[in-house]
């Protein structure tokens, strides 16, 4: 009897060894309580440029989101400017790819009285003529949300030279030192439109009103099986994107997708996420913004950061 009850508990007692074991492992493979271990980025941020123009404008290429410009001429201009705002439309339509149509929720308003600058905007407001009225750095472009242009003078040239003065204004160019510019300062009827100027509008709409997003800073840690990273996604294009997302892959394997949503033109959306359960043994880990390429974007080739284990 003594004997069987000892031979007995025995077991007992060796079974919960072995289930106290597996709990530790368990324990051991879990708690995030190791010391956390850093990745490196490899490959990723491919840089892409824009190439900055010849003629001066009061921001780095400045320009509407799309090349085709809505707007409106207020009822108190009358007929004359109205016509001059018109033929400068025409003219800018036949010299570069620009067009211009008329809207009730136009992006330019031309109007027919003397215009203060905003608080803030007296840089590129260039004083009583217009310009650009909203403006979002969105890094490779400086884009035009909206502009004003003010036709308080008359047309005294038999071309309408004020309006396309007026209207480079609030495209974004500036005045400059070229007495044979339309854009000189003082305005004379032989002055031209800078050949300069029609290349860089040119250059400056070559690139399709799409969003652009790009992993602006990305950090990974893992300690044990939890992997914690903080990423940063930049739209630094023409347009808002709409359902972007995330994926996160580990040794180039799908482990979770997040929803970012909409990113606006020059903003950031911020992900950071802490104790996400990986494969211990994990080295590689790779932030692919819209894996299944839903979105269309000035680049695609900014869309990756592949991060390795850092080895010490
Ligand atoms: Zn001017």
């Amino acid at each position: 009897m003594i004997k069987k009850g000892s031979t007995f508990g025995v077991l007992i007692m060796m079974f919960l060894l072995v289930i106290l074991g597996f709990l530790l492992y368990f324990l051991y493979l879990n708690l995030p309580g190791k010391e956390a271990v850093g990745f490196e980025q490899v490959v990723g941020n491919v840089e892409t440029i824009i190439v900055g123009g010849v003629s001066e404008q009061f921001y780095e290429n400045m320009r509407y989101r799309d090349k085709k410009i809505s707007y409106v001429i207020s009822e108190n201009c009358g007929e004359k400017k109205r016509v001059s705002m018109e033929e400068a439309f025409s003219k800018l339509e036949d010299l570069t790819v620009l067009e211009f149509f008329p809207s009730d929720n136009p992006e330019l308003s031309i109007l027919c009285e003397d215009l203060a600058p905003e608080a803030g905007h007296e840089d590129y407001f260039v004083a009583g003529e217009g310009g650009p009225s909203e403006v979002i750095n969105g890094t490779l472009y400086s884009v035009i949300l909206s502009g004003e242009i003010a036709l308080f003078r008359e047309e005294r040239c038999s071309e309408s030279k004020i309006a396309v003065h007026e209207l480079l204004h609030a495209l974004g160019f500036n005045h400059n030192g070229n007495p044979n510019s339309i854009l000189y300062p003082t305005l004379d009827c032989n002055q031209k439109i800078d050949d300069e100027i029609i290349n860089d509008i040119n250059r400056l709409y070559s690139f399709a009103s799409l969003p652009d997003l790009k992993i602006h800073t990305v950090n990974a840690t893992k300690a044990g099986r939890y992997l914690n990273f903080y990423i940063e996604v930049l739209n630094q294009g023409l347009w808002d994107a709409y359902d972007a997302d995330l994926t996160i892959k580990v040794d180039g394997k799908e482990v979770q997708d997040f929803h970012l949503e909409t990113i606006k033109i020059g903003a950031r959306k911020i992900l950071s996420v802490e104790n996400l359960k990986i494969s211990g043994s994990a080295e590689r880990i790779t932030f692919v913004i819209d894996n299944k390429n839903m979105i269309d974007e000035i680049f695609e080739n900014n869309n990756d950061a592949d991060l390795i284990l850092r080895t010490l």
